[in-house]
This record gives structure tokens, sequence and C-alpha cells, in this order.
């Protein structure tokens, strides 16, 4: 049996739980995920759209359908948070990486849509670390 994971969104009125049976962890550098995140990419995790429980807070639950293509985003109504969502392409619960609250305990498999990637994202892994803001 595989074991559990639990997810949340910023505010804490979401709250659900997934069996922890990933298929896939890509970090998406599209160009809609990188509106719709606001960031460089979109890490997301894959697995059976059956494998979650809603815990907390379903009603807050929006969702966001691309008029043009099958894109679909689905966040907390209240803080905005990105959560997880059946996809409209495939059979799959799509699960962003940072609404898990605990390790997934696996690695992102590779970059998709690497030639619509932000041109600055190419200089980050030289870039020095923080563990705050610098001073
Ligand atoms: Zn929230
Ligand atoms: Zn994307």
């Amino acid at each position: 049996m595989n074991s559990k994971i639990k997810g949340s969104c910023l505010c804490g009125r979401v709250k659900f739980t997934l069996v922890k049976d990933f298929k896939a962890f890509h970090l998406c550098h599209c160009k809609q995920c990188r509106k719709i995140t606001g960031s460089a990419h979109a890490s997301n995790l894959f697995t059976a759209p059956e494998n979650i429980e809603w815990s907390a807070g379903k009603a807050l639950l929006q969702t966001f359908d691309h008029p043009d293509n099958n894109f679909r985003k689905v966040f907390c109504r209240e803080c905005g948070s990105g959560l997880p969502y059946e996809s409209r392409r495939i059979p799959m619960l799509i699960v962003p990486a940072g609404s898990l609250d605990d390790e997934p305990e696996t690695e992102p498999m590779d970059h998709i849509f690497w030639h619509e990637k932000a041109k600055w994202y190419e200089s980050v892994s030289d870039k020095v670390t923080f563990d705050g803001f610098p001073a």
C-alpha cells in the first residue's frame, strides 16, 4: 500500500490528502504556466485522479479553463494558491508541487516546453543563495 501525503493552500482553508503514487514530475516553462504562476515555470506532479481526498475547503476551489485550448488552473478563491486538478487533456490529476506540505520524495524528471522558457532562467543555476532576504 502506498503512503499518503498532505497538501494545502497558503491561507490554509483548503486541505487535501494524496496517495503518494506519482507517475511524473515536470517543470513546465510554457507561456501559460509562466503567466499563471507569475514565475519561471510550473512544477507539476502527475497522479491518478482517484488518489485525492479533499479534507477541507472544497467549496473554495475556483477553476479557470482557457477558452482557446486545454489549459486549466485550479486555485483557492481566498488566497490564489494553485491546487490539484484533473487535466482536460489526459486522465491524470495534476498536482502543483508547491501545494504539498511535505516532500514528495521524487525529483523533477525534466523541463518541458523548454523553447518557451524565460531567457533569464538560463542564468539561475550559478546564482548566490540566501536563507532569507539579502542583507
Ligand atoms: Zn487559500
Ligand atoms: Zn505549461
